[in-house]
């Protein structure tokens, strides 16, 4: 349920927003925007902020695979085994001996799916066929999604004596080199730092026979597609190519079909994960107000973890210092931060040190975070797409999830 939604309004508390129904918004208000940057915010009706989270669906879903139906190498099956993985996800079930045959394959899943093992599985079976000759390239839009990707990597490469490298920004450029002088199997990294390293020659393309991207709809956003075209044009053209987004555009199929070889399919999207969000507004007068009314719901028991998102890197680091000053222990992750500070920031907070992690969009993306109870919007997105990625940090995997937007009073239409 949203947050005071089942409590009568006390409108006149200067603590309390009020929560508002979709049914307070019968007509469209005066299409003024919520005060953010200039220019390029778009304007999302309050209304959209509000939905009945509907139920997940009560069949689960049948893997027509076991694990060991794909025929990986024994070292291989026994750290899966000793994952605890023992059921393929959707997503595993109906990709993985595709892309074991070699084909390329464009995986459409949302995020928080399983699709990692989807493809660092066969990855790692196709090295290990290989005598370790073969080598993959994953490319992912945020730094954290990389590192994560390679914690992936390198638990299910346990003893196997493969090795990766991560090439991010924000992270000491000379460790990655040393990792890259190692011969690693698997470079995984963000379009950036990963195209600054080829064009140093530290990164030997013409070995590559396996190209993933994973996200590809977020790097798309993010503005990465003449980085992505540039790695992919250096690459041997012979490479198998694995190809990983929530949604499929005209401007992604357009380019998919410039450098994919007839891919296989395989959607295994069940609607959008905020179908399954509870989400109301929350109102507030002034900025007072908004920090007040923020700070009463994070000392709710309730709010067990809590994503917090806002605009600007300064506001949510003064948010987060603020919430901490108060005794409300929070981290703070946005652009300005060093890796090494997002990475203790994400820690903490998976680890429930703290119970609010404020963040900005773009440090968010593709973060697996498991059990965020509510995600709060305090400012308003700049698109409708970025509120749908929001809210699908939280009602992961089956859990549900609430999200709250903050809406300035003069916003809303009064009845
Ligand atoms: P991903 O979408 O790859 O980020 O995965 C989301 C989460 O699900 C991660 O914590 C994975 O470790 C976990 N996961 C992925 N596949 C499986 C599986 N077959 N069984 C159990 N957990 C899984």
């Amino acid at each position: 349920m949203p947050y005071q939604s089942n409590r009568p309004r006390r409108g006149s508390s200067p603590a309390r927003g009020g929560v508002r129904s979709v049914g307070s918004y019968g007509r469209s208000n005066s299409g003024r925007r919520s005060g953010g940057k200039k220019g390029s915010k778009q304007f999302i009706h309050p209304s959209k902020f509000i939905n009945k989270a509907t139920a997940y669906e009560a069949v689960a879903y049948e893997a027509t695979h076991t694990f060991n139906d794909f025929g990986f190498s024994n070292p291989l099956m026994e750290n899966i085994n000793r994952k605890g993985y023992t059921i393929p996800s959707a997503i595993q079930d109906q990709s993985i001996a595709h892309v074991l045959e070699g084909r390329d394959v464009i995986g459409l899943a949302n995020t928080g799916t399983g699709k990692t093992a989807a493809f660092l599985l066969p990855i790692i079976e196709k090295i290990l066929k290989s005598n370790k000759q073969s080598k993959a390239l994953i490319i992912a839009p945020t730094r954290e999604l990389a590192q994560q990707i390679n914690a992936e990597f390198l638990s299910f490469a346990k003893g196997l004596k493969i090795f990766s490298a991560t090439l991010v920004g924000g992270a000491n450029i000379n460790y990655q080199i040393r990792d890259l002088q190692r011969r690693p199997n698997v470079i995984i990294g963000t379009p950036g730092r990963m195209k600054d390293m080829i064009e140093r020659k530290l990164v030997k393309l013409d070995t590559i026979d396996t190209l993933v991207l994973d996200e590809a709809d977020r790097m798309l956003d993010m503005g990465f597609l003449p980085d992505i075209r540039s790695i992919i044009e250096s690459l041997p053209e012979s490479k198998q190519t694995l190809f990983f987004s929530a949604t499929i555009t005209p401007e992604i199929e357009k380019l998919t079909r410039s450098f994919m070889q007839n891919p296989h399919t395989v959607s295994v999207r069940t609607g959008e994960t905020s179908d399954h969000v509870e989400q109301g507004v929350v109102e507030f007068h002034d900025k007072m107000h908004k920090i007040e009314v923020l700070t009463q719901m994070l000392s709710e028991e309730e709010f067990e973890k809590v994503l917090v998102f806002g605009e600007t890197k300064f506001g949510v680091q003064r948010l987060s210092d603020h919430l901490t000053k108060i005794g409300i222990p929070s981290e703070a992750i946005h652009g300005n931060k060093s890796q090494s500070q997002r990475e203790r920031a994400l820690r903490n907070f998976k680890n429930k040190k703290v119970k609010v992690l404020v963040a900005t969009d773009v440090a968010a993306r593709g973060l697996d975070i498991p059990n965020v109870s509510h995600v709060i919007n305090f400012d308003t997105p700049q698109t409708y797409d970025d509120y749908v990625h929001r809210i699908g940090r939280t009602g992961r995997g089956g859990a549900s999830g609430q999200a709250h937007t903050f809406i300035e009073s003069k916003q809303l239409s009064h009845r």
